[in-house]
């Protein structure tokens, strides 16, 4: 790595050393470069100078007074309260601190001191307080008062907002030579967006006259800019992914379609349209001489799993042998069975491949197996392939980058395929999943029943063991879903263990399975074989059924503790049930609620369509953890927020595909070049623009 210019570890720059670089790292600077991309969480407003009287609870404000009082608390639970009295004339003003003993010292009687924080109602209702304010004690030397917005910054036990500011301000002092501008000119005149350190600067340190609104919800022009930046290096980088497939050589896979027509009159079902036309994209993409890389999306149920299958046989017909990995044990097992049968009546070898079964090698690389099923026990070393034409990825937002490669190594540019239940919304499908060609499922199996939520009191259980009861004498099957698989002596959980002796106590007459992922493939085996012949009624597990278990009989869906899981899961978990002719119903039963966990058990009740949960799920919890960065490959965002700047995004995918059909190459703009394939180094194996 370079050690100079805005590369130089942060530990050298002026007022930092050893000590504090620790403690940055622990930040993720470690460069002086990574300091002044360390932006703001939000902005403090200390123009907002007010007399106590004037306050109100929620007001950021700037507060002048003379401590009257000082009393240390310590309550019970062991914290240690320092609380303080502060009057400016026209009122009093509680402000606490939380285990910060050394005020003491610093705070006294009599002291002059300005206080910055928000204001609140105290326990009681009746006073206001201030907790944790910053502060800053008025001297002979305060004269005049600066008057100024100020950031506030993510910070790491022992180091305080006002040391990481004097950092960042040195690292932007010493930065100014070093900071180069690498979007095109045309660009930033194009868009009327400040210089690159025009914006860097103005971010940290603000001007007076700004809307702090327009700070704390990153809209000024100087959030603009640094956020462009990104989403423009995120696109250029999408795009020339893109771009560099159209020139490889792939497999062109055409055979007469008559295994697959054979197969489709076969079915139990008749397709549906959405199943028929993205099979006529995925066989097209097929034909032709480059390679697909295609995305098919569709919600839970919707009926992937055929449409896989129909692209598996296009490229048996052709020669060529299929592989379709899956994340789990019990979902590779699943599609091995549910295959075989739907394809008893052709001449097609299907054999699976997993950590536990993986007896068949031979008939992979000898190239007698035509469809191989598997988890990622396909991508080890010794797994050698004849002829593979086609990969199709199951779920595959439970794989990485890596995983997906290594599979499609095993074979000389064969197709891809990549399958996902999590459905997200267009503008981001196309910069998540922005390289791939998109389709997407969006119609269920006519005859499908909503799936029937409600929540359920865990102190009302009787209702839930009710309903249980009655699914089964009508005919139905029940899921009764544990988070937890072994006791946990400190959280109060129910576990599947003891759930399931309570239900088999509860329910003498009726077998009741256990399944979770500690027990032998055999053994789980024989519990899914036993609950998809409807012999075990009640199946008690955990989460490793979450993903693509498909047992239509099954109507009943009840989640224990069911705040635990985010809301993708929930969907997921949710989507076992209601996959069959019977009316669904899904009962969540919570233990201890949080405000957050309340909104996502409603969205559960209100909405059944995946797209509305994902959505929900972004306005509940923003995009940060959907799109985790190890799930999609893509380089880290700082800055932007696909939601939040998704025009921003729009306007930065339209310039980068200008650029770019101009100057595929970048050959005319060094500088941006350097920069893309520093932004997505690591990311992509052997990034390079030319
Ligand atoms: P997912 O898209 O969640 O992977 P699956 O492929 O497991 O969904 O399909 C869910 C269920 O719907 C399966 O039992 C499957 O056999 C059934 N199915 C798929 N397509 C249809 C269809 N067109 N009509 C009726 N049932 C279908
Ligand atoms: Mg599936």
């Amino acid at each position: 790595m370079q050690k100079t210019g805005l590369k130089i570890p942060i530990q050298y720059l002026k007022g930092v050393g050893p000590k504090k670089a620790l403690l940055l790292k622990k930040l993720g600077i470690h460069t002086v470069y990574d300091a002044i991309y360390h932006l703001p969480n939000h902005y403090e407003d200390r123009r907002n100078k007010k007399f106590i009287y004037e306050i109100v609870a929620g007001d950021f404000v700037n507060i002048n007074g003379k401590i009257v009082q000082i009393n240390e608390i310590i309550p019970r639970n062991g914290l240690k309260i320092l609380e303080v009295v502060v009057s400016d004339g026209t009122g009093f003003l509680k402000a606490k601190w939380f285990n910060q003993s050394y005020l003491k010292k610093i705070l006294k009687p009599k002291t002059e001191i300005k206080l910055f924080g928000k204001i609140q109602l105290d326990f009681r209702g009746n006073a206001f307080e201030i907790l944790n304010p910053e502060f800053e004690i008025i001297d002979q030397n305060t004269f005049e008062e600066k008057i100024e917005i100020l950031p506030v910054y993510r910070l790491t036990e022992g180091l305080s907002q006002k040391q990481i500011r004097n950092i960042i301000k040195s690292a932007l002092e010493y930065s100014k030579v070093y900071l180069e501008d690498y979007i095109p000119e045309q660009v930033i005149k194009k868009l009327k967006l400040p210089s690159l350190s025009e914006a860097i600067l103005n971010v940290h340190f603000p001007p007076s006259d700004i809307e702090v609104k327009a700070l704390n919800e990153s809209t000024t022009p100087y959030h603009k800019r640094i956020i462009f930046d990104e989403l423009f290096l995120l696109q250029l980088g999408i795009i020339l992914i893109k771009n560099s497939r159209l020139n490889e050589r792939g497999i062109s896979i055409c055979g007469s379609g008559k295994l697959i027509k054979d197969f489709i009159s076969n079915l139990p079902f008749k397709l549906t349209k959405a199943q028929e036309r993205v099979i006529g994209e995925i066989l097209g993409d097929m034909k032709k001489p480059t390679p697909m890389n295609r995305l098919l999306q569709g919600d839970v149920g919707c009926g992937k799993t055929v449409v896989a299958l129909v692209a598996m046989l296009a490229a048996v017909e052709a020669g060529y042998q299929a592989a379709l990995m899956a994340p789990t044990e019990i979902l590779a097992e699943q599609h091995f069975y549910n295959i075989v049968s739907l394809l008893k009546n052709l001449k097609v070898n299907v054999i699976i491949h997993t950590s536990e079964y993986d007896k068949y090698a031979n008939l992979i690389s000898s190239g007698d197996a035509n469809i191989v099923i598997g988890t990622h026990a396909l991508i080890q070393e010794y797994v050698k392939f004849k002829n593979l034409g086609l990969v199709i990825i199951d779920e595959q937002h439970r794989f990485g980058v890596m995983q997906r490669y290594l599979l499609k190594k095993k074979g000389f540019n064969p197709d891809t395929l990549v399958m996902t239940a999590t459905p997200i919304p267009r503008t981001l499908a196309l910069t998540v999943y922005g390289d791939l060609d998109y389709s997407i499922i969006d119609e269920l199996p006519s005859g499908r029943k909503p799936i029937i939520t409600q929540i359920i009191d865990k102190n009302s259980k009787k209702i839930a063991y009710k309903m249980i009861e009655d699914e089964i004498k009508n005919g139905g099957q029940v899921y009764v879903v544990y988070p937890l698989i072994e006791e946990s002596e400190n959280l109060d959980l129910f576990n599947a263990t003891k759930g399931y002796e309570v239900l088999q106590k509860m329910f003498p007459n009726y077998p009741v399975g256990l399944i979770h992922g500690k027990l032998p493939s055999k053994q789980r085996d024989e519990i899914m074989k036993s609950f998809r012949r409807g012999d075990i009624k009640i199946l008690v597990a955990t989460t490793v059924i979450e993903v693509g278990v498909d047992v239509p009989n099954a109507s009943l869906m009840i989640i224990t503790n069911a705040e635990r899981f985010g809301l993708a899961q929930l969907h997921q978990l949710r989507g076992r049930v209601g996959r069959g002719m019977r009316p669904s119903k899904c009962v969540l039963i919570p233990y201890n609620l949080t405000k957050e966990a309340e909104l996502r058990l409603k969205a559960m009740v209100i909405f059944n369509d995946g797209f509305k949960i994902a959505e929900e799920d972004l306005n509940i919890r923003g995009p940060g953890e959907l799109f985790g960065t190890k799930q999609s490959g893509m380089p880290d965002l700082k800055s932007a927020n696909i939601i939040r700047d998704k025009d921003l995004l729009e306007i930065a995918r339209k310039e980068a595909e200008l650029i770019l059909g101009k100057d595929p190459y970048l050959k005319g703009f060094p500088p941006l070049k350097a920069k893309l394939e520093e932004f997505w180094k690591n990311k992509i194996d052997n990034f390079t623009v030319a």
